[in-house]
């Protein structure tokens, strides 16, 4: 694992290349629709691809994009309208449980994450997101991206999304967790990626564990 400063170093880097000020950013909406939406957005993107978890999000929210209109829904039109994000039918029946549970608590959306996480089909990651994009808390939210790099940086040793986030939260910096997820996740896609990382150009080489103990190239 990282020490502290060295930590706090990779923060700061991050921060300096990726930091996109308050005025320049979308505002957190306000209204529990969208909470919901954003909670049935998370729920439709597990193992999809942005681009098609963003088809079934469209074509769900032109039927239904609240919890008493889903519920009114049939399960084939819900099935069908969610079908490019894949696992179809077991998001549709997540999707119900979701719908109702919400419904049953009068529209309302928990502001924790362990009340996000006892909502059915929410896990870690997508309380994290909506408690840091709906709702402005600080909190690191680790896909499958974040997951990586943090693994080869040595920031987590975490076999799982859930573990990597746990550690993430405990040796990160308070000031980094509030956009920490958008410079990881930037940072990842752009420079760490999955089969090619671009480490003869890494800004955090000279810290990464992988790189330093020769598990990856150098160029
Ligand atoms: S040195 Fe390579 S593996 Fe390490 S963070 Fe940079 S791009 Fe990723």
């Amino acid at each position: 694992m990282l020490t502290q400063p060295q930590i706090q170093s990779l923060f700061e880097r991050l921060h300096a290349r990726y930091h996109v000020p308050e005025g320049e950013r979308r505002p957190h909406v306000k209204e529990e629709v969208e909470h919901f939406r954003a909670l049935v957005a998370c729920l439709l993107s597990a193992q999809s691809r942005d681009s098609n978890t963003a088809k079934a999000k469209t074509a769900l929210f032109q039927l239904a994009d609240t919890p008493e209109s889903i519920l009114a829904l049939p399960d084939a039109e819900i099935a069908a309208a969610i079908k490019p994000c894949g696992l179809y039918n077991a998001k549709t029946r997540n999707l119900r449980r979701l719908a109702a549970a919400v419904r049953d608590r009068g529209g309302e959306i928990p502001r924790t994450r362990k009340g996000l996480m006892e909502l059915p089909g929410i896990g870690r990651k997508c309380a994290d997101i909506v408690l840091r994009f709906s709702f402005g808390q600080e909190a690191i939210a680790v896909d499958t991206h974040v997951h990586r790099v943090c693994n080869r940086l040595g920031l987590a040793h975490g076999k799982t999304e859930e573990q990597t986030a746990q550690q993430l939260d405990a040796c990160a910096p308070g000031w980094a967790k509030r956009d920490g997820h958008i410079w990881l996740i930037t940072f990842a896609k752009q420079i760490c990626t999955a089969r090619a990382p671009k480490c003869p150009i890494c800004p955090l080489s000279d810290l990464c564990a992988a790189y330093q103990a020769g598990q990856m190239t150098r160029g």
